[in-house]
């Protein structure tokens, strides 16, 4: 199996190649080719597999494709992804600043908390197509009117038993609601128990592909 086998767009197979990548991981050549048909994803992933790149492609692939449709439209957040840690949320935004480096018009940026918030605040001002973000500090700048969530049409989230480990689940129940229901959803967690299955049902939208 390789990258190019899976419907991947040159200027991503190019990145990917520049990465040093000739090689789907198991995630990666079950989740790429189910995200870019649209559908939800439940994927049980630790970190490690090649998770990161299993949603970032895609979604960078999907963006891109209507981007080009419509190319007068403003900008506005199309993708969020919620993530527990500044770590990650980092590497995250790293991976499509890695990934997309030859899809110059997908911008991306990452909000986290325990830092000042003006420079954050600078970037989503400019406009963004993927927001990449933990949830105490999305939260707050949701409240002080500096993110508009009703663009949306992926939502990813990451290490959701972590969150809620860390005591991110009334963050998120909060955030949710901000969120256009019509929108394709991808779940990730490393541990399954009951109260994540639970999240999992109310976010994601019935039979959702598992990888
Ligand atoms: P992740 O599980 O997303 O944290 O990725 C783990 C590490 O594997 C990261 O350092 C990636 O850069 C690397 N990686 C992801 N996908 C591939 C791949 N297909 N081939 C080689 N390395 C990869």
């Amino acid at each position: 199996m390789t990258f190019s086998e899976l419907n991947l767009i040159d200027p991503i197979l190019k990145a990917l190649t520049e990465e040093g990548y000739t090689t789907p991981t198991p995630i990666q050549a079950q989740a790429i080719p189910q995200v870019l048909e649209g559908h939800d994803l439940l994927g049980v992933a630790q970190t490690g597999t090649g998770k990161t790149a299993a949603f970032t492609v895609p979604i960078l692939q999907l963006l891109h494709r209507s981007a080009q449709l419509e190319k007068q439209a403003p900008r506005r957040i199309r993708c969020l992804v919620l993530t527990p840690t500044r770590e990650l949320a980092i590497q995250i935004n790293e991976s499509f600043g890695a990934y997309g480096r030859h899809l110059s018009q997908i911008r991306h940026t990452v909000i986290f908390g325990g830092v000042g918030q003006n420079p954050q605040v600078a970037q989503l001002q400019r406009g963004v197509e993927v927001l990449i973000a933990t949830p105490g500090r999305l939260l707050d700048l949701m409240n002080q009117g500096f993110v508009d969530l009703r663009g949306v049409e992926i939502f990813v989230l990451d290490e959701a038993d972590r969150m809620l480990d860390m005591g991110f689940i009334n963050d998120i129940k909060r955030i949710l609601p901000k969120l256009p229901t019509k929108r394709q959803t991808l779940f990730f967690s490393a541990t399954m128990p009951g109260q994540i299955q639970e999240l999992a049902s109310t976010i994601l939208r019935p039979n959702p592909v598992r990888v």
